[in-house]
């Protein structure tokens, strides 16, 4: 699909957490855009400062959405684009550019799929989940998704949802650093996978994340003897 530029409004922004929103776009021109799930849209930063910049930032609705683009993101106080898209006013109009990436998913009749997300990655997995449960795909999908602390777990409803309605799809929340009355999983999302990786040549994965998760999975999968192509990862810095 050609990249192209977009003009969208901001519709609605969605606190999750105290540091990550959701974000609804109504795309305005074209009339339809098209993508393959896991692509990303880059967004023009217009906060007054003349040096213009774009950020990229997944999609998180499925392609069947062809007016409305959804994503997910984390706030950087620090940073430049994120404290202007956690304030700019709602129905205020954005230029963004895209489809955009590599980082797609890949049908496959033999393998099942392992999503493998920390935070705001899992913005492209949620719209490969969903894009793949409404065009039927039967196999096996687990997604492990992992949270420093239990304050910043965001989408429970949504994954149960899922779930409920898809019961090939099923997923793991791990915490790291968690409270002592936590129930769930604990620990990093490698500690989860070198329990759960057990049939590493009939899975393919799909990372996506910030830091030292992503290198650090890519690098246990291999380890595991999984096939370079079954491995595919979306890195955020
Ligand atoms: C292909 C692609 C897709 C992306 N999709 C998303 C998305 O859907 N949601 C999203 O929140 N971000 C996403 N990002 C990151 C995003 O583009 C920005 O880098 C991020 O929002 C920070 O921008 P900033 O200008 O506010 O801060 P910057 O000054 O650019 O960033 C400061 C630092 O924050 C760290 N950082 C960046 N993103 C994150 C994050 N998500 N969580 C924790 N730390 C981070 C990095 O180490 C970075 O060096 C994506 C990046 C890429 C390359």
């Amino acid at each position: 699909m050609p990249i192209q530029a977009i003009s969208a409004k901001l519709t609605r922004r969605i606190p999750l957490t105290e540091n990550v929103y959701e974000l609804q776009f109504q795309i305005i021109n074209p009339e339809e855009f098209m993508f393959v799930s896991g692509q990303f849209i880059n967004i023009k930063v217009e906060d007054g400062n003349p040096k213009i910049f774009f950020r990229s930032y997944s999609i998180m609705s499925t392609p069947s959405q062809k007016n409305n683009i959804t994503t997910c993101i984390k706030l950087i106080p620090t940073g430049r684009a994120t404290p202007w898209l956690t304030t700019v006013a709602e129905g205020t109009n954005v230029t963004m550019m895209g489809p955009l990436g590599r980082f797609v998913f890949h049908e496959s009749a033999e393998k099942n799929t392992i999503f493998i997300a920390t935070g705001t990655g899992i913005t492209p997995l949620r719209c490969m989940i969903e894009d793949q449960m409404e065009k039927g795909n039967t196999s096996k999908m687990h997604l492990i998704w992992g949270f420093r602390f239990e304050k910043d777990i965001f989408y429970v409803q949504e994954l149960e949802k899922i779930h409920a309605i898809y019961p090939n799809f099923t997923y793991n929340i791990t915490v790291s650093r968690p409270e002592d009355n936590w129930t769930g999983t604990r620990g990093r999302v490698t500690d989860w996978l070198e329990t759960n990786l057990t049939t590493p040549l009939q899975t393919q994965v799909y990372i996506c994340g910030v830091g030292d998760m992503v290198t650090d999975t890519v690098t246990l999968c291999e380890k595991v003897g999984m096939a370079k192509e079954d491995i595919h990862f979306e890195k955020y810095d």
